[in-house]
């Protein structure tokens, strides 16, 4: 039977989006569904791939390999939108406390750092703005989406060849399964394939609810700071980024038990606490958002398909780093969808073996 579509890409976030990049490049006809909600992990999130995080200045787990494929991704998406959304920026990180320039002494010595930094930052950061009587040091590999613009960008350009759909899809009535792939007969259309990018809205899909997660609330501020003109990112304890509308944004916080997208006052003095500790410069917050990060029990994302019913697909957990991760995994979900391996078993989905009973 012929079907409307090779693919269907349900939720069209940093996953959604990269999986359906990726399909096109390769000839596939792809439809993606979203339900447009205002607020989604992606709607909030700052875009920001930075390769050396927490206390321990680790680098981040695979980066050269998910950063090479980002930039070449992302510079392709704005060739073909004919629109900027990508930057590569270095980030200034200011060392928090001795502890931590212990560890940055002990880590510029290790293979796997050094070459991904400077020290100390060049030029310094100005310091008039920023307490800057801390050591510092810069991230060179290192980079900004602006992901509204790539979201609606990508919008756009699958809109216009009949490749988007902005409804909610009822799990499970509206989802069929055939003898040789899926139908949405309330959406009316069918296809071999339906891929699930749902973020943390996954929690209810019936096929793949076994996936357990640990979200994370984060939440974010907008600033205006007259004066300051930093393009850099600056890390400590918080990140400060610049953005587009020249405006900034400050971020983020990080919570398990309460798990909705209302941003709080708690939330705001944590963000403008940290952020005090190095700016200098008055401010004004102009905006705050909160959302929930999709990051699945054992940290990792999960990759693959249904081991009963192998039309259909998951790439999830993406956590805090959506804009390094998606390009790379989703090229691994495609490969996966045709019958290969997952690169890393921790990352598989099988690992679920719960799942084997988990339809609707
Ligand atoms: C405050 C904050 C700051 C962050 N900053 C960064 C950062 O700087 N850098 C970074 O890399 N990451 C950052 N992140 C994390 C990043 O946002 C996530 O990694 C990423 O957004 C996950 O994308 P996703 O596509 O998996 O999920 P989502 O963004 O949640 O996308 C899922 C989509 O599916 C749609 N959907 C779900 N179910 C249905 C349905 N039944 N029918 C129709 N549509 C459906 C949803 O509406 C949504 O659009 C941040 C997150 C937060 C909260």
């Amino acid at each position: 039977m012929s079907h409307d579509y090779d693919v269907i890409v349900l939720g069209q976030g940093l996953a959604g989006t990269a999986v359906a990049w990726q399909l096109r490049w390769r000839g596939e006809r792809v439809l993606v569904i979203d339900r447009e909600a205002e607020v989604t992990s992606s709607t909030v999130a700052a875009g920001l791939i930075t390769p050396v995080t927490g206390q321990r200045l680790v680098v981040s787990w695979r980066f050269a390999d998910f950063w090479s494929s980002a930039l070449a991704f992302y510079r392709r998406v704005e060739a073909e939108t004919q629109m900027p959304c990508f930057r590569e920026t270095p980030m200034v990180r200011i060392v928090a406390d001795q502890g931590e320039q212990a560890v940055l002494h002990q880590r510029l010595t290790t293979r796997d750092f050094s070459p991904l930094v400077r020290q100390p930052p060049s030029p310094a950061l100005i310091d008039a703005h920023f307490q800057s009587d801390a050591a510092a040091f810069e991230m060179l590999t290192a980079g900004q989406l602006d992901v509204p613009t790539y979201l609606r960008t990508s919008r756009a350009c699958f809109s216009q060849t009949g490749g988007y759909l902005a409804t909610d899809v009822h799990l499970p009535d509206d989802v069929q399964l055939t003898a040789d792939g899926v139908s949405l007969p309330r959406v009316g259309v069918t296809a071999q394939q339906l891929v699930f990018c749902q973020g943390i809205a996954a929690t209810t899909n019936p096929w793949f609810h076994a996936v357990q997660f640990r979200p994370a609330k984060g939440e974010i501020l907008t600033l205006r700071i007259p004066g300051l003109e930093e393009s850099r990112v600056v890390h400590r304890g918080v990140w400060l980024a610049s953005g587009t509308d020249g405006l900034y944004r400050c971020g983020a916080t990080y919570e398990w038990q309460t798990l909705d997208t209302v941003p709080t006052a708690a939330g705001r003095v944590e963000i403008e606490q940290r952020l005090q500790r190095f700016l200098r410069c008055p401010y004004d917050v102009v905006d705050q958002q909160a959302a929930v990060r999709p990051i699945h029990r054992q940290q990792y994302p999960v990759i693959g398909r249904h081991p009963k019913f192998p039309a259909l697909g998951y790439l999830n957990g993406l956590g805090s780093k959506g804009t390094l991760q998606a390009p790379a995994l989703a090229n691994e979900l495609i490969r996966v969808m045709s019958g290969g391996d997952v690169f890393d078993p921790r990352c598989d989905l099988n690992r679920w073996t719960e799942l084997r009973g988990c339809h609707p």
